[in-house]
């Protein structure tokens, strides 16, 4: 069942057409990516999906609801994290915490997500007093704080370092595990391979691709390379003969195949049977940046 359905979405900013002709669904308890260079109309996708833009065609439900005529139901139900998002500067974080929670029938522990998100020596510093990363992570407090069953989230770890941003992953896997569908905007490759399950590639206001990012990969470069050092002498017919391998070459002492599909397992079993160790075993493989530009013609930054 998916929670959210977005079906020929339309939105243009006078002469821009920032979304053309937009479709994808949301499966309950996935991170659904939606990835994309910079302009590519993914904030105004998600804005529309969140009921903060009205669009010019197309229909959104979630959670079996329409973003503007249920607006006040869905805001108990959807926590959105905005790029940008500021706060008062002399706002402290417990209090921010304790002035959102109060927009809700049913919120969370402020003191208990200050704690999970890991604000707690932090709860009496003002807004203008936490670092970059710190920011972040209480906007996400932020989203999460009325219990939502959906989060979206956008570009939330621009500008962190490469700490504060594999950090801020684990922190969307836990939210994640607590049963939340998270939704998550992203221009950044390695984020989307590592978090999300599945993936809508927008460019120039089109999905122009939507799958796993295994499946995303596999679909434009399915060639996979093995490299290694066999333990003993190896005879390539052994190989050759696996349906998965497509050539058996060699580069000085290291046998490289070429294959698609299971080819890995392929070839480790065969060496097993035949009691031959892969020393320095290598697996290479297209990634998601050689996706995207396979699917648009141009790489994702520039
Ligand atoms: P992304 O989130 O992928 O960077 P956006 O949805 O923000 O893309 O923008 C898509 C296109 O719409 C861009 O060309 C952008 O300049 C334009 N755009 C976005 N918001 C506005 C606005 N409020 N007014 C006019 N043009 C806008």
């Amino acid at each position: 069942m998916p929670v959210i359905e977005v079906s020929h979405l339309h939105k243009r900013y006078g002469e821009t057409m920032a979304v053309q002709d937009v479709s994808f669904d949301v499966a309950a308890g996935e991170i659904f990516g939606i990835l994309g260079p910079n302009g590519a109309g993914k904030t105004t996708t998600v804005e529309c999906v969140a009921g903060l833009r009205v669009p010019d065609g197309g229909e959104v439900s979630i959670l079996g609801l329409d973003p503007r005529r249920d607006a006040t139901r869905l805001r108990h139900l959807v926590g959105v994290q905005l790029q940008e998002s500021q706060l008062p500067d002399r706002l402290r974080v417990a209090e921010a915490l304790d002035l959102y929670a109060s927009f809700y029938r049913d919120p969370a522990d402020p003191a208990a997500l200050i704690e999970e998100l890991g604000l707690g020596a932090k709860r009496n510093t003002p807004y203008d007093k936490l670092s970059g990363g710190q920011k972040q992570r209480l906007s996400i407090a932020l989203a999460l704080v009325g219990n939502p069953r959906i989060a979206i989230l956008d570009e939330l770890t621009t500008g962190l370092d490469p700490q504060a941003r594999r950090d801020t992953w684990s922190l969307i896997e836990r939210i994640r595990d607590r049963g939340v569908t998270i939704v998550l905007v992203t221009h950044f490759m390695e984020e989307a391979e590592r978090l999300c399950d599945r993936l809508a590639v927008i460019d120039k206001g089109r999905v122009v691709a939507l799958d796993s990012p295994a499946g995303l990969v596999s679909a434009v470069a399915p060639e996979q390379r093995i490299r290694f050092r066999p333990s003993t002498p190896l005879d390539d017919q052994l190989l050759n003969e696996l349906p998965q391998v497509t050539s058996v070459t060699r580069s000085g002492a290291q046998v490289v195949v070429t294959g698609t599909g299971e080819v890995l397992h392929a070839v480790t079993s065969v060496l097993a049977r035949n009691q031959i160790i892969a020393a320095d075993l290598r697996l290479e493989q297209a990634t998601l940046d050689d996706a995207f530009v396979e699917l648009t013609g141009h790489r994702l930054t520039d």
